[in-house]
This record gives structure tokens, C-alpha cells and sequence, in this order.
């Protein structure tokens, strides 16, 4: 989900180099249309912030691809705020992008893999769910929630063989932090690992989870940021 560009294509890509046959999808659908060209997936358009399109996705791609095996929970982040410049509508807007189109993608997705008896669920989170960033009260309210839906999760399917888990980014390059003209240099230097990660670093881990070799990894919360994260 959410892979015109950025974290949700490079996972996109990871996970076709291993042979996995994939779907994407992201709203404006001559770049939906260019990207899957360019990757050899299935586009698919659709506002995930839109009530019932995150479950509409799913439902697509598994009609496109012949089932569903690896869901990727991802869309776009949240405008930064802090608490007293949010109204109601924003926190319902920023409810309805990033939490109810985790919860419409997970419904759509666990029927088929509770048949299959087998699945794999990766929810992109941040950083700041665990740690909050300063004016990124959205993302750190609503992200932390959502690692408490993916623990909770991870229990009640577990015997069905779906693994549930939390994928954080550090600093990864992508267009999203260009735009907001992120210094690569200077964030280098408050990075333990001495560089900005890169969307493969990302998606190289998402590939994992998503393996047969991952089946005994779930309901954890991990972060891909080079050592930002100071918390144990
Ligand atoms: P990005 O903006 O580069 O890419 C987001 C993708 O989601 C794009 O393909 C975009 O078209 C799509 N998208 C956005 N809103 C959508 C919607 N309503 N419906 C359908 N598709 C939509 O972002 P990114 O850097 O790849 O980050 C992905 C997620 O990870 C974001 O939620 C971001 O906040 C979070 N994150 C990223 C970083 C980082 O370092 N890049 C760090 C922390 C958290």
C-alpha cells in the first residue's frame, strides 16, 4: 500500500526480486500506472484515506494476483502539528488515513490467509510511535496505537500461522523527506550509524519478515533507523 514512490516501492521491489508476485497502489493513477510498469506489479489507484478503500485494495489484489500471502499496511504520513493547532476534523482525517486503513486492509486480508493457514502482515509505523518526535503529535499518538493493535493482533492469529508486525523508519531518504528538505549531512551526523538510511535498508527487512524464515517473529515492533532509537 502507499508505493507510487518511497519506503512502499522499494519494499515493492525487495519483495519482487525475492519472486513474490505483487500489487501496488497509491492515488494518482498515471504514476500508479508508470511505477508498476517499471516494477512488473499490478497497479492499482485508490485514496486509502477514503472509508472502505483500503479494503476495496485488497480485495482487488487478490482477485489480480490469486490470493494474498504478504500484506504491507503503508500510506502516507500525517501533516506535522502539535495538540493546540489540531482540530477534530484533523485528528478524524489523519484517524481515517492511517488507523481505519490498517484495520479495512487487515479485515480484507485474514479470511484468506486464516484459510491458507499462513500470512504475513507488515504495519509501517515510525520511529516516533516509540519515541515521540517534537510537532509530530498525529504520527505519535496514532502510530503508538497501532503498535498496540499489532501486538494484540499477533495473538488472536498466531495459530493460524499469520505473523503481525510493526516496521519502523529511522531517516530514510525517500522523496517524502527530500520535500521537507531534510539536511542530509547535518541528520547524518546524529545518526549512530554516521549515514541517512537508505528506502532499501527498509525494505531489505520488510523482505524478511516476509519470509518463511520470519515465521516465528511476531507481534514485535522494530525499527530500521541505524541506531537512532535510545529506548531498549
Ligand atoms: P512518501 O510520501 O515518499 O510515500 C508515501 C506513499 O504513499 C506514496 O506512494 C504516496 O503516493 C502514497 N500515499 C500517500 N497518501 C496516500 C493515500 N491517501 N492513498 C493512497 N496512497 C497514498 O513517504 P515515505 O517516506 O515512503 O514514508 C512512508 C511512511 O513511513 C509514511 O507514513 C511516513 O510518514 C512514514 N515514515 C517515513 C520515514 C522516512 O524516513 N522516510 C520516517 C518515519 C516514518
Amino acid at each position: 500500500m502507499g508505493a507510487s514512490r518511497g519506503l512502499g516501492k522499494a519494499i515493492a521491489a525487495a519483495l519482487i526480486a525475492e519472486g513474490a508476485e505483487v500489487a501496488i497502489c497509491a492515488r494518482n493513477a498515471e504514476r500508479i500506472a508508470a511505477v508498476a510498469n517499471q516494477l512488473g506489479a499490478e497497479g492499482i489507484v485508490c485514496d486509502l484515506s477514503v472509508d472502505g478503500a483500503a479494503s476495496r485494495v485488497v480485495a482487488e489484489a487478490s482477485a489480480r494476483l490469486g490470493g494474498l500471502d504478504i500484506l504491507v499496511v503503508n500510506t502516507g504520513g500525517p501533516p506535522a502539528a502539535t495538540f493546540d493547532s489540531i482540530t477534530d476534523a484533523g485528528w478524524r482525517q489523519a484517524f481515517e488515513g492511517l488507523w481505519m486503513s490498517a484495520v479495512g486492509a487487515i479485515r480484507a486480508a485474514l479470511p484468506g490467509m486464516r484459510a491458507q493457514q499462513h500470512g504475513r502482515i507488515i504495519v509501517v509505523t515510525s520511529i516516533a510511535a516509540k519515541e515521540p518526535v517534537p510537532n509530530l503529535m498525529l504520527s505519535n499518538s496514532l502510530r503508538a496505537g497501532l503498535h498496540g493493535l499489532v501486538n494484540a493482533l499477533s495473538k488472536e492469529v498466531a495459530s493460524d500461522q499469520i505473523t503481525v508486525n510493526a516496521l519502523m523508519p529511522g531517516y530514510q531518504l525517500t522523496e517524502r523527506l527530500i520535500e521537507l528538505n531534510v539536511d542530509e549531512t547535518k541528520a547524518s551526523t546524529t545518526i549512530p550509524a554516521g549515514r541517512i538510511g537508505t528506502p532499501e535498508d527498509f525494505a531489505a527487512f520488510a523482505a524478511f519478515l516476509a519470509s518463511r524464515q520470519a515465521n516465528y517473529v511476531t507481534g514485535q515492533a522494530i525499527c530500521v533507523d541505524g541506531g537512532v532509537l535510545q529506548s531498549i
